[in-house]
């Protein structure tokens, strides 16, 4: 059988699964909040064009309206202004190719459930190479902290006095992931992919100015990565073709042979 009809079989047989990594998009779906001198990102709304009315008798259909970077997202180059200039930087122009990696899941669950503002180290990388082995080029790298466990808004935003607070990654980490690995990107379970403090970071937002400086990419907002394996995933992340899009909702899916 050819690789694809084995896959299809695998599908069929429930050898292979297919994990979604998307939460719900809707009204109650968290969107990041910034300080009051910077432009805002309006939550999720849905207007109904007609649903079996006289708007239209047959049919049921709705107007979205939501920023780009709502819900399960991705995060193009061009989002940062580091990621300006970069060759193939938007949403309409990334070819398809890079959308689709290995996942590398790392599990810092125990480590977030002690300090709310965690950032992985490059040591906590080489930790985790040494019993997985070496990041690939091209991967996914999915940071499991169990956040996404936080159902509510407010848990999840975190937002305290002195701002947010979540776990994200150290600047050196992601310098490690986007140049020594060449990762398509990471993926993490916070409303965005730096830490809750990382505004006050020097540079501010460290992962956000790394990965896209170097071209590639985030997803944010992810669910359920404690139903994958620490490898041996396929993610596929494909953000809608908005023409100069820096980012869009999307669908995350990983599959997984058992
Ligand atoms: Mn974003």
């Amino acid at each position: 059988m050819s690789l694809l009809s084995t896959l299809v079989e695998g599908l069929n047989t429930g050898s292979i699964r297919i994990v979604d990594l998307t939460q719900p998009l809707g009204p109650e779906t968290p969107v990041i909040g910034l300080p009051p001198m910077f432009g805002s990102s309006p939550g999720f709304t849905m207007d109904t064009i007609s649903q079996f009315d006289d708007r239209g008798p047959a049919w049921y259909w709705n107007v979205l309206h939501l920023g780009e970077h709502t819900g399960t997202h991705f995060d193009a180059p061009v989002h940062w202004i580091s990621g300006r200039d970069l060759p193939d930087n938007r949403c309409d122009t990334i070819p398809a190719r890079r959308f689709v990696g290995p996942g590398c899941v790392i599990d810092v669950h125990r480590e977030v459930a002690a300090n709310e503002d965690f950032l992985l180290l490059p040591e906590h990388v080489e930790a985790w190479e040494a019993t997985h082995g070496r990041i690939p080029g091209g991967a996914w790298v999915l940071l499991r902290t169990d956040w996404s466990k936080r159902l509510d808004t407010a848990t999840f935003l975190n937002v305290k006095q002195d701002g947010p607070h979540s776990p994200g990654f150290h600047k050196t980490t992601s310098e490690l992931l986007a140049v020594a690995r060449d990762v398509a990107g990471v993926g993490v379970e916070t409303v965005g992919t730096d830490a809750g403090q990382a505004g006050t970071f020097d540079p501010p937002f460290p992962n956000h100015a790394t990965m896209h400086g170097h071209g590639k990419f985030g997803l944010a907002s992810l669910r359920n990565l404690d139903q994958l394996p620490a490898t041996g995933a396929v993610v596929i992340a494909a953000p809608l073709k908005i023409v100069n899009g820096s980012g869009s909702p999307l669908r995350v899916l990983a599959i997984v042979e058992d």
